[in-house]
């Protein structure tokens, strides 16, 4: 299939995918097998043993490259998976310059895992991309950009950084969580890596972890595969098949997080209780140049802070709501409501917290889709 001659909503539903070649099943069978016969040494059809491939998985290789406009796809039995193999590019002494605004878990394995190994991590604001040079020297390997960020919803101009990458040798990889491949393509703007946490739109529906990676480079995706394949964090073919299944509906599911996304947030900005709501599709957000230049939505991620900005204001709100349950995560159908400071940055000091913009009483919707009025009646009889 020549995929990339289809448009978007098309892509995603058939990219990768072919009736099965044995039963002729529209819908890729989930090969559950560990290895695969031979008629004799080295006589197969392109399958040995199930770490290194799966048809389930190649399905959904193929169709995750095509979607994120690249010409390979690695997946990993979670985003965390994903990121680790990324890090095994590089070498003792490399250094990579970071977004400081980031995925909790992101930040905890770059201190807490491969520092120990002599890589340097500079962690800068990226608003302004040109500020991004002062920090690149010999060593720079990688860029590292998570755009909108979390939970903040930063935009960084994903063109502007990686030309200053290229510039030096370095690779830029692209965390696409937040926006997913409908919303926003990377490699579209220069990017070298795109990651995702398929766990959380691409998956949609709260029933799966998973990552992946997308490239266009030959001798990069065979570095990346020699990794996925000696490290072994591989996914099973029952959970690459929830993926491949979840991006079937990306397009409805992502259009109705927009508007919802849209909805909610220009509710909250006329709340008396409200302080102050961020959102990437807001005029006055600023960023929004760069997001309308880079991005096709702005999403269903927003946060918001409390004119009454303590812990005990967020918690009643956090409490209060009975749609938007309380969790981690974020992506899936159904609205969740989480609190940073106590969550997912609840090991950050709080004056650290605090300087970097993130209040007590900051608090992170993932709007779903559920219907916006429903959602609008359970934040304002929770935020009261
Ligand atoms: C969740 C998340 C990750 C980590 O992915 P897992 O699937 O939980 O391992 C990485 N980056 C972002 C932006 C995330 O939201």
């Amino acid at each position: 299939m020549a995929d990339q001659q289809y448009k978007r909503g098309t892509l995603l539903i058939h990219a990768g995918v072919e009736p099965d070649p044995s039963t002729g099943a529209i819908m890729t069978p989930i090969y559950q097998t560990s290895t695969y016969v031979q008629a004799a040494p080295g006589d197969h059809k392109g399958y040995e043993y199930a770490r290194t491939q799966n048809p389930t998985r190649t399905a959904l290789q193929k169709a995750l490259a095509a979607i994120e406009h690249g010409k390979h796809g690695l997946c990993f039995g979670s985003g965390m998976a994903a990121t680790d193999a990324i890090m095994r590019l590089l070498s003792p002494g490399d250094e990579v310059v970071v977004s400081n605004d980031l995925y909790g878990g992101t930040y905890r394995i770059f201190t807490k895992v491969y520092a120990q190994y002599g890589i340097k991590f500079h962690f800068v604001p990226m608003n302004d991309a040109g500020s991004v040079e002062a920090h690149v020297n010999a060593n720079t390997k990688m860029i590292w950009v998570e755009t909108p960020t979390n939970p903040l919803l930063n935009v960084i101009d994903i063109e502007a950084v990686s030309a200053i990458a290229k510039k030096h040798g370095a690779v830029t990889v692209v965390d696409n969580t937040f926006a997913s491949p409908y919303l926003q393509n990377p490699l579209d703007w220069g990017a070298d890596i795109v990651v995702h946490s398929a766990t959380k739109y691409l998956g949609g529906h709260s029933d799966v972890v998973h990552g992946c990676i997308i490239v266009n480079d030959d001798a990069m995706e065979e570095k990346l595969r020699f990794i996925q394949n000696s490290c072994g964090a591989v996914p099973g073919p029952h959970d690459c098949w929830l993926v491949l299944r979840g991006i079937k509906t990306l397009h409805v599911r992502m259009d109705r997080h927009c508007e919802n996304g849209e909805k909610v947030a220009r509710f909250l900005r006329e709340h008396p209780k409200v302080a102050k709501v961020l959102w990437v599709g807001f005029e006055d957000h600023p960023n929004h140049d760069i997001a309308k230049k880079q991005m096709r939505g702005f999403g269903g991620m927003i946060s918001f802070v409390l004119k009454e900005d303590n812990m005990d204001a967020a918690v009643k709100v956090l409490k209060g709501t009975k749609l938007f349950a309380l969790a981690e995560s974020l992506g899936g159908v159904e609205s969740l409501i989480g609190h940073p400071a106590s969550m997912t940055h609840g090991s950050i000091p709080r004056e650290e917290r605090i300087k970097n913009g993130l209040p007590d009483s900051l608090i992170r919707l993932s709007v779903g889709i559920e219907d916006a009025d429903d959602l609008i009646e359970d934040l304002k009889q929770a935020i009261g």
